[in-house]
């Protein structure tokens, strides 16, 4: 789905989700994030399954916390705030933000409990508006992760430890790695475990523009 399929996806669902007086804004909204792949992932999942089950608009996303590439987002809507966990791939509802985090697994990827989870987001504008990717040099393009953190995998912006060209593109996972497709979880499994091995290129923020080497 390219961005604007989705952007016009999200426009359908709000048509049912949204009540008329909060219609523009909700759209103007939409429009601010609509070159944005994690935000408009947030706003898919939110107006497929309102969480009140009732019509409700996003007014604004709060940036809570975020690590390799997955966003911890507040959303603030016309009736409530929800917390989502938000990445290139998708989205994932939370909660309420009063309730804290549940979720043992997220809990534990972002190191704290749920007590500290509520204390750490209690006031709200201590948190900055998120930001669309595009607009944070300080972040990969694709997936979103900081100067010096791994690429989701599959991130065609990873370089090749081997030949230095495009990870995704190149031939070293026939010549290195001795899988002949990815298609299979076991050559996939093959291919992780033989780039791993070599030792895999992490983001660098100050190479953004630099053009992969041709092998
Ligand atoms: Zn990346
Ligand atoms: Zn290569």
């Amino acid at each position: 789905m390219t961005l604007n399929e989705q952007k016009n996806a999200i426009l359908l669902l709000m048509d049912f989700a949204v009540d008329e007086d909060d219609q523009a804004p909700a759209r103007e909204l939409l429009e601010k994030y609509a070159a944005d792949t994690i935000a408009l992932h947030l706003f898919q999942e939110f107006y497929s399954y309102l969480p009140e089950a009732e019509n409700d608009a996003i007014r604004i996303l709060r940036r809570l916390d975020k690590r390799g590439g997955n966003f911890l987002i507040a959303a603030t809507t016309t009736k409530d705030t929800y917390l989502y966990l938000t990445n290139s791939e998708g989205a994932e509802f939370l909660g309420n933000h009063q309730d804290g985090i549940w979720d043992e697994e997220v809990l534990e990827y972002f190191g704290y409990s749920r007590e500290e989870s509520l204390r750490k987001f209690l006031d709200l504008n201590a948190f900055p508006v998120y930001v669309p990717v595009n607009l944070d040099k300080s972040l990969c393009l694709v997936c979103a992760v900081d100067h010096g953190e791994l690429h989701r995998l599959g991130c065609p912006l990873e370089v090749c430890p081997w030949c230095g060209g495009q990870l995704t593109r190149c031939n070293c996972r026939f010549s290195e790695a001795g899988v002949d497709q990815l298609t299979s979880d076991g050559q996939l499994e093959k291919f992780i475990e033989a780039v791993e091995g070599k030792g895999r290129v992490p983001f660098d923020a100050t190479d953004q523009c630099v053009g992969f080497k041709t092998p």
